[in-house]
């Protein structure tokens, strides 16, 4: 038995008129839990136009007022957090504490969106002329939509649709139609707090849904966030309909690990920031730098039994430090990565491929997986595994594996374990990435800062949320007065200056 899942349009659950649907699995059981319909043109018209409709009412309506429904949504996903994080175990496959954690990142992006009177204010220059003023503001851009990947079901939608709503702007969220579900109980809620109908709306869908939102020239704006190649067409077609984008790509995220770490502490950075949620996290460390064959020995020596001793299981086992893949089709990619590994001469000192879940056997787990001696000529140093797989790629020096993170296509995270504040502050300043950690392994930045990465791995100029959402999702207009009127100046036929 399956759970018909529905768009979200103007305030109302809506079947659809597409005809085509998009299977939905539990990863933990391999059976399937529902189906999706995909939005065809005439859907996403009908979302276009609910968001239309509602826009200049919204825009209209007072930041401190549009502030107060956020802060009562806020209330109400606080109170219900363990009912999203249910359905994100559900559907993505992620271990419920982690589920709730994605959920508490993406609530604090709403917390900051709260500040809107705040975040909105503009900015004055009294007397720029003798009696002349000029004044600054932002303003909402419209309808603006939001494509999202499935493994944050939750907090990718909540980097987006908080600031662009703060803003006013009304907001079309299609979310990965691996795991949609999250996005309805998220659409439910707003309604709930007050929302106005049609000033956030769901459609569901695959590349048909996405390029009628891209086609539609009643959309100004389009975030997105998913893998490099997606993320080049998005930006490449927004540019060509005349829409601003902002499309954050793939990763493939170095650690650096000196020989001063704390060799215990840089061990554990890495179990979590590898195998946490399955290494299915744009900010993962897939690849760890030990610089000197001691620190690579004594690495190792503490990586290998954690690795094999993590604890698997289906998301809603309270023990469980990591869960399956989403689907099948990803485990089979992930397990070809490994093959290829093997293939290229990478040394494999844990195997997780033979792993079988007792009582799960159709389910999509995978175990937890350690190369040691990845070059990075390798196809699985190169590409992005987007699983429990971490490749050990020695240097001999910083120099070298500051190069390799500098030279690699992706620029999204990156982080070094050290105790020494020059090669610190020097791998702060010089390293070409979007985010970096200093002894943190995941530097995630808080919803007041901004997120996004580098490279292959962010196309177009803002990152999400923080300042640099209020940006993104707002117009700037200035505006230049002369007063008292009285003044008279005569006609002047030349570039106006301000005397
Ligand atoms: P994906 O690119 O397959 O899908 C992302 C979205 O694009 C989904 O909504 C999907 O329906 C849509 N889509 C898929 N194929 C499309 C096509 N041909 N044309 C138009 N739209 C299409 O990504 P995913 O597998 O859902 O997510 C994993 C990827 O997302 C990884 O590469 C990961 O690094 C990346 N990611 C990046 C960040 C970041 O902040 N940079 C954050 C999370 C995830």
């Amino acid at each position: 038995m399956t759970t018909a899942i529905t768009h979200y349009i103007g305030g109302k659950h809506i079947a659809g008129r597409g005809g085509r649907t998009t299977p939905i699995f539990n990863p933990a059981t391999g059976e399937q839990s529902g189906a999706a319909p995909v939005a065809g043109t005439a859907d996403v018209n009908e979302a276009v136009a609910a968001a239309n409709k509602a826009a200049p009412g919204w825009a209209a309506t007072t930041p401190l007022r549009r502030a107060r429904i956020l802060n009562r949504f806020l209330r109400i996903m606080e109170e219900r957090i363990d009912r999203l994080a249910d359905v994100i175990t559900a559907e993505h496959g992620k271990v419920h504490s982690d589920a709730k954690g994605e959920i508490q990142r993406g609530l604090e992006v709403v917390e900051f969106a709260t500040g809107a009177p705040q975040l909105l204010k503009g900015e004055i220059t009294e007397s720029v002329g003798t009696g002349v003023d000029s004044h600054a503001l932002r303003q909402p851009l419209g309808v603006v939509a939001g494509i999202t990947p499935f493994n944050f079901p939750a907090m990718v939608p909540m980097w987006m649709f908080p600031v662009a709503l703060a803003c006013g702007n009304t907001f079309i969220l299609k979310p990965s139609e691996r795991d949609p579900s999250a996005s309805l109980l998220i659409a439910e809620w707003l309604t709930e707090a007050g929302l106005p109908d049609g000033v956030f709306n769901v459609v569901h869908g695959d590349k048909e849904t996405v390029d009628a939102l891209l086609h539609h020239p009643d959309i100004s704006a389009i975030s997105f966030v998913g893998s490099t190649p997606i993320a080049r067409y998005i930006y490449e077609t927004a540019a060509q309909t005349g829409k601003r984008c902002q499309a954050l790509g793939g990763a493939k995220n170095h650690m650096i690990i000196m020989p001063d770490a704390d060799m215990d502490r840089a061990t554990d950075a890495l179990m979590g920031a590898a195998y946490g949620s399955a290494g299915e996290r744009c900010m993962a460390i897939s690849v760890a730098v030990p610089v000197g064959e001691g620190t690579a020995a004594a690495l190792l020596a503490k990586l290998e039994p954690k690795v094999r001793a993590l604890k698997i299981g289906p998301g809603t086992d309270p023990e469980a430090e990591m869960g399956p893949l989403v689907t099948r089709q990803h485990l089979d990619k992930v397990r070809g990565y490994i093959d290829a590994g093997v293939t290229e001469g990478a040394k494999l000192v844990v195997d997780g491929r033979d792993f079988r879940m007792q009582g799960y056997e159709k389910g999509y787990f995978i175990g937890g997986t350690l190369f040691d001696g990845v070059t990075t000529d390798m196809k699985i140093y190169k590409e992005e595994i987007f699983g429990p797989v971490l490749a050990v790629a020695r240097a001999p020096d910083y120099a070298t594996a500051a190069r390799m993170v500098n030279e690699h296509e992706f620029g999204n995270g990156t982080s070094i374990f050290t105790r020494d504040g020059d090669t610190a502050r020097e791998f702060a300043h010089a390293i070409k990435v979007g985010m970096v950690g200093i002894n943190v392994p995941i530097p995630v930045p808080m919803a007041f800062h901004s997120f996004g990465g580098w490279k292959a791995s962010l196309f177009g100029d803002h990152h999400m949320h923080g300042p640099e959402g209020v940006r993104f999702y707002t117009r700037l207009k200035t505006i230049t007065s002369s007063w008292p009127t009285g003044i008279r100046t005569g006609a002047d036929f030349v570039m106006p200056t301000m005397k």
